[in-house]
C-alpha cells in the first residue's frame, strides 16, 4: 500500500564554525540559495537554513545553522551547538591564521555537544590560488589526524560547495539510519 511509498523524514542539525570571513555564509548562500556575496558583511547571516534532500529514497532535511558574526568575539553561545549533529568547520585557505584556529574550533565543538558529532575541514576561498598559505596537503593531514572529512571549496565559483554538505549529510544519515 502507499505506506511504503512514505519516506520517512530526518532532520539534521549542522553548525558552520570556524574564524570571521572564512566564508561559513557565502558557503550557505552558495549551497542552499545559490547566491554570493562579493562584500558580504557579518549580519547577513541567517539564523538557520533548511535544505531538503534525498538520500536512499529518504527525504532528508539538514537544518544548516550560521553564526551571526559572533565568533568575531569568541562568543558563540551553547545554544548554538545544542543538538548539532554535524559541522563544517571552516578555514580559509589564504591565511594561514584561520587554519591555525581549527584546534580551538574542534575544543569548542567537543565542549558543547554531548555526541560525537560528524564534522568535515572545509578550506575554503581556493578561487584564490596567488593567495593561498596552507596547501592541500596540510590540511588533509589535519583532518587525517583528528578523525574529519576534508575538502576544499570556494564559495565564490561554486565549486565542491553542495559536496562538502552532502558528505556530512549522507554519513549522518549512515549513522543514524
Ligand atoms: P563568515 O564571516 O565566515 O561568514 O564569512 P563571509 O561569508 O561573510 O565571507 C567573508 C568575506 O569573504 C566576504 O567578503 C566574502 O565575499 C568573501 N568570501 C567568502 N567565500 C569566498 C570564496 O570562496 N572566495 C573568495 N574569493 N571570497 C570569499
Ligand atoms: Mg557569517
Amino acid at each position: 500500500d502507499g505506506d511504503e511509498e512514505q519516506s520517512q523524514d530526518y532532520l539534521f542539525k549542522i553548525v558552520l564554525v570556524g574564524d570571521a570571513a572564512v566564508g561559513k555564509s557565502n558557503l550557505l548562500a552558495r549551497y542552499a540559495r545559490n547566491e554570493f556575496y562579493p562584500n558580504s558583511k557579518s549580519t547577513i547571516g541567517v539564523e538557520f537554513q533548511t535544505q531538503k534532500m534525498d538520500i536512499d529514497g529518504k527525504a532528508v532535511k539538514a537544518q544548516i545553522w550560521d553564526t551571526a558574526g559572533q565568533e568575531r568575539f569568541r562568543a558563540v553561545t551553547s545554544a548554538y551547538y545544542r543538538g548539532a549533529v554535524g559541522a563544517l568547520l571552516v578555514y580559509d585557505i589564504s591565511r594561514r591564521q584561520t587554519f591555525d584556529s581549527v584546534g580551538r574550533w574542534l575544543n569548542e565543538l567537543q565542549t558543547h555537544s554531548d555526541m560525537n558529532v560528524v564534522t568535515i575541514l572545509v578550506g575554503n576561498k581556493t578561487d584564490l590560488k596567488d593567495a593561498r598559505e596552507v596547501t592541500t596537503a596540510e590540511g588533509k593531514a589535519l583532518a587525517e589526524a583528528q578523525g574529519l572529512f576534508f575538502m576544499e571549496t570556494s564559495a565564490l565559483d561554486s565549486s565542491n560547495v553542495a559536496a562538502a554538505f552532502q558528505t556530512v549529510v549522507k554519513e549522518i544519515y549512515t549513522i543514524v539510519s
